[in-house]
């Protein structure tokens, strides 16, 4: 059973039998041993040395990961493995561990069938546990369990049998109720933890040992052997017994679902298209011989190959030579290799069949969620981030000869994360590079001086602010520079249901399409009137056209829109995005002649008039918030309460365990830039672990709204007094 050298071609021909792969993400809350986990199961399938497994650390393959010691790329492995004489080809994608980087774990959720989700026992289910395990479920990817760093609790805490009984019991409770409040409601009997079941496996990643109740049963190694010989330390001989590769695999081979049965279930939920297609029916039946389809969860920049596309194959079977759409693009594209990830080497291989991770060499302008097919097919839903961008860098180089290096480096890692984004600011022609939180954009000028060898400049972090609005008002005119014609608009709040479907992503931005869609906005709490009307939707802003009969309405229309999509962007307080507004054009008087109503007459005019609007209805602006888990000794709780209340935070709970406090707080992403980390790590002595998770936009406080106004509108280079409403209206 387990460890031998498996070839390339003995793994290639198991990408053939569907029965025999699994496609798996660890998933885990940050530290909980997600990477030592992989190392495990790596060094036991036998691709690399078992005694620098631990030190190798395969799939943290950056340098600056290891730096880190955190992992934020997604990566593939594909481990082959043997269990009671049959091999099984393990694809693993790996997921980031930290919470600024959730989209890279959504995308990677697609590409999988099952998740093995780790807990640290001593820690228990942490925020982020829930998140990654809703993500999960959410894609319909089955979890198991595994319950890791157990010595702790034998070894620190020095638990008794029962109390350790109980902290277990209590984690797979709270995992338990999660899949019941998230899984499929036709899967849950069958996903719920169970330890009989056999798909929860407890143990210590770092010391390589680990059981599970079948596993027990059939060698007699049971939780009071690994008592015993833990507490005296001989985490030799248990890995021995109990090599924890061994019970995982067991664990994933028997509970985690094959491509074929899972793509059954899955595709419905993860592709929204015509399921009567026949491509369709082939991704259902994981049809090999069928048209290549595949969707692409990452893009890794090889030095030799450059841009490397990484993607679960769905169907069909991937060749080189192949000529695929990717996405939207007109023209199709060549194939020019083909590989499988195993570690840090990527291995060309002849072709990649349905069920299987992929690498694709050779195409251009690919983005990760991008869908990659021989025929024309509607993509795959669009990847959704949980998060937003709420901390802007400009980034310059030293030497204006790295210019051109330095776009290409920004592009490449937008490219690679799109929970990054890039803007050239046309005025100064700086780039302003925005991302989850300050640590991710530090982790942006790092790769950028190491990998990219570009001396840069960066500035100063930047919040990223909203605008919106308190009020309504209207209908205010807006007449279009020529004078010949005239918008009437009025402005509200939007409905809090409306940006929520917006959030979830069950609203798409854009033009509204389909006949849905207004379904969806009246179960947001729109009037069925103006939800019927919805011409376009950015920013959680709506466009609506309440006008009757005017005539010309629809020559209009797109100059309109773009008018909308300018004023959203750039709203007029603090030239910030606005956020939850609601325009609705009531009336307009439109010039008959073409020529007296183009774009750059309307453009202006209902621009001009969204926000005379805005203001009369008391524009504000909304600041980013952070929901920050802090742990710490008890004895700093004091401490670390006050500084959290300086810095404006609202805190949200406190939970003690053993001499553990938890503090669970709120708090403005402004405040949390100044600081904050040395603050906090000086007053515990570096003994405070925490992280912070995206928690929305919400008012900036009355007293600081005209000074963060004048500041942002001073470092936009405009003047610092924000406009009033007669500004924009014609005298
Ligand atoms: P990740 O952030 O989830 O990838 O976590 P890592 O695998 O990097 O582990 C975080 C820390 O926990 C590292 O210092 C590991 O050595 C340690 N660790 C992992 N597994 C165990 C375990 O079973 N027992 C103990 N005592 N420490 C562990």
């Amino acid at each position: 059973m387990g460890k031998r050298e498996y070839m390339l071609e003995e793994i290639e021909k198991l990408m053939f039998d569907p029965e025999v792969i699994r496609n798996i993400a660890i998933v885990a809350h940050v530290d909980h041993g997600k990477t030592t986990l992989s190392d495990n199961l790596i060094a036991g399938a036998g691709m690399i040395s078992e005694e620098t497994a631990g030190k190798q650390l395969v799939m943290d393959y950056d340098k600056i990961e290891q730096q880190r010691s955190m992992t934020i790329k997604a990566a593939n492995i594909s481990l082959a493995y043997n269990l009671e004489g049959k091999d099984y080809l393990i694809n693993l994608i790996d997921t980031p561990g930290h919470v600024d980087f959730g989209g890279h774990v959504t995308r990677s959720m697609r590409a999988v069938d099952g998740v093995i989700l780790v807990v640290d026992s001593v820690e228990g289910v942490m925020p982020q546990t829930e998140t990654v395990l809703r993500q999960a479920l959410k894609e319909r990817a089955k979890p198991v369990l595994f319950i890791n760093k157990i010595d702790r609790l034998i070894n620190e805490l020095k638990l008794n049998y029962e109390q350790m009984q109980e902290k277990l019991t209590k984690i797979i409770n709270e995992v338990n109720k999660l899949i019941k409040a998230n899984a499929p409601k036709e899967f849950v009997d069958d996903w719920l933890i169970n330890v009989a079941k056999g798909n929860v496996a407890f143990g210590s990643a770092f010391n390589k040992w680990a059981i599970s109740y079948p596993f027990s049963q059939r060698t007699g190694i049971n939780f009071k052997t690994i008592y015993d010989y833990c507490s005296k330390k001989e985490h030799e001989k248990l890995r021995e017994m109990a090599p924890s590769h061994e019970v995982i695999f067991e664990m994933v081979v028997k509970h985690l679902p094959n491509p074929k049965v899972a793509q059954k279930y899955r595709i419905p939920v993860i592709w929204h298209g015509d399921l009567n297609q026949s491509y369709a029916k082939d991704m259902l039946e994981m049809n090999k011989d069928a048209k290549v389809i595949a969707v692409v969860f990452g893009v890794v920049v090889d030095p030799h190959a450059g841009e490397v596309a990484v993607g679960r194959v769905f169907s069909g079977t991937v060749k080189k030579g192949v000529e695929v759409y990717v996405g939207n693009e007109p023209e199709k594209q060549k194939i020019q290799q083909v590989g499988i990830f195993m570690g840090r080497e990527r291995k060309m291989v002849e072709e990649v069949p349905a069920g299987n991770i992929v690498a694709l060499v050779g195409l251009k302008n690919i983005f990760v969620g991008e869908t990659v097919a021989e025929e024309k097919i509607e993509p795959f839903e669009e990847i959704k981030h949980y998060s937003e961008p709420v901390v802007t860098k400009s980034i310059e180089a030293k030497d204006t000869r790295d210019l051109v290096k330095l776009v290409e480096a920004l592009k490449k890692m937008a490219k690679e994360d799109p929970t990054l984004r890039v803007e050239i600011n046309q005025e100064t022609g700086e780039h302003l590079v925005s991302g989850m939180g300050e640590l991710h954009l530090e982790i942006v000028e790092t790769k950028l001086k190491d990998d990219y060898k570009i001396d840069i400049i960066a500035g100063a972090p930047i919040v990223v602010y909203r605008e919106t609005i308190e009020g309504s008002a209207g209908p205010v005119e807006g007449k279009t520079p020529n004078r010949h014609s005239k918008f009437y608009v009025t402005v509200e709040p939007l409905e809090k249901g409306v940006m929520e479907k917006i959030d979830s992503g069950e609203i798409e931005e854009g033009k509204p399409k389909g006949k849905k869609i207004v379904e969806l906005l009246v179960e947001g709490g729109m009037p069925r009137d103006d939800a019927k009307n919805v011409v376009y939707i950015k920013n959680k802003c709506v466009l609506i056209d309440a006008t009757r009969g005017v005539q010309y309405m629809n020559e209009v229309m797109e100059s309109l829109i773009e008018g909308f999509k300018e004023a959203v962007d750039d709203g007029p307080l603090a030239r910030e995005k606005c956020l939850g507004i609601k325009v609705k054009i009531v009336d307009a008087l439109i010039h008959e002649d073409p020529v007296h109503r183009g774009p750059a007459q309307v453009i202006p005019a209902i621009k001009r008039a969204t926000y005379a609007a805005m203001l009369y209805a008391n524009t504000i602006l909304l600041e980013p918030k952070q929901k920050i888990t802090i742990q710490v000794p008890e004895k700093y709780l004091n401490d670390v309460v006050s500084i959290l209340q300086g810095r404006r935070g609202e805190i949200l709970s406190i939970n003690q365990e053993g001499e553990l406090v938890t503090i669970v707080v709120k708090a403005p992403v402004a405040e949390m830039l100044k600081g904050f980390s040395d603050q906090i790590r000086g007053i515990t002595q570096g003994r405070a672990i925490w992280y912070y998770e995206y928690a929305g936009y919400e008012k900036l406080p009355k007293d600081l709204m005209q000074k963060v106004v004048e500041s942002i509108r001073e470092r936009k280079g405009v003047p610092k007094e924000p406009p009033k409403p007669e500004d924009f209206l014609e005298k």
